[in-house]
């Protein structure tokens, strides 16, 4: 793995604690690589059909010398890192957190609802970041309603920031069939492909768990992507 040699952007205090918990292993979580996963809390949406409300709304558990430990301990044993969350770009130390992560060898992948454009683009020109998993909650005209946010020009302006950019990341929507049906789906798709991504879309089919912001259960309406059309390759997770 190869060590990047910048000075820290900010001063990190050891003390503060921004990571709920830490998943030490994971196969799935970026693609052919070995990483951990930090899960940071807070975020600044509500969604619907959120997995992590307890990691939303609760404070850090992990200070950050404790994940510096955690990093020391895995490095050259695991490839990459992950920041999910919660939203990690809310995180005040999310950019000095992600230069530790980097000067010790690691891969970072952020997993992003894509409302913080300015904090993207910082870590970009620092050479932080190496893929991004960017959520594409709804459409405009749905995009209150499923993220109780007002944020969709900020979304935009990631989407387009990386493609401008050239960068290497995904587009991924969280399917309740109540709330996104197959047409809404496709004009997502098409305002993909409108400003210019050609990567593949991934869909994925929400799983009830019982602990959701929307005291959601499994959808009422069937969703059948086959009635989807679009130019841009689709993968589904979790459809049967
Ligand atoms: S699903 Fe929504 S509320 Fe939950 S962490 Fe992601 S962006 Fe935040």
């Amino acid at each position: 793995m190869q060590q990047t040699h910048t000075k820290p952007p900010q001063a990190l205090n050891l003390r503060n604690a921004q990571i709920y918990e830490i998943t030490p292993f994971t196969m799935l979580d970026f693609a052919d690589h070995i990483a951990a996963i930090a899960w940071f809390c807070g975020c600044n949406m509500r969604c619907n059909y959120c997995y992590n409300p307890q990691i939303v709304t609760s404070r850090g558990k992990i200070s950050n010398e404790e994940f510096l430990r955690f990093l020391d301990a895995r490095a050259g044993k695991l490839q990459g890192i992950v920041f999910s969350g919660g939203e990690c770009t809310c995180a005040s130390d999310f950019i000095p957190l992600a230069h530790e992560v980097k000067q010790r060898g690691f891969l970072l992948k952020v997993d992003t609802n894509g409302s913080n454009p300015q904090k993207i683009e910082e870590a970009l020109n620092l050479g932080l970041i190496d893929y991004i998993a960017l959520d594409f909650k709804a459409p405009r005209q749905d995009f209150e309603l499923i993220t109780k946010s007002s944020l969709y020009d900020k979304f935009l302006q990631t989407l387009r920031l990386l493609l401008r950019r050239n960068f290497k990341f995904e587009v991924r929507t969280t399917v309740h069939a109540d709330f996104l049906n197959e047409a809404k789906i496709e004009q997502m798709a098409q305002i993909l492909y409108s400003e210019g991504y050609r990567g593949v879309y991934y869909l994925q089919n929400f799983l009830p768990t019982g602990d959701n912001f929307g005291n959601l259960d499994a959808p009422l309406a069937s969703f059948d992507p086959s009635k989807i059309h679009t130019d841009l390759k689709i993968e589904l997770r979790n459809f049967d």
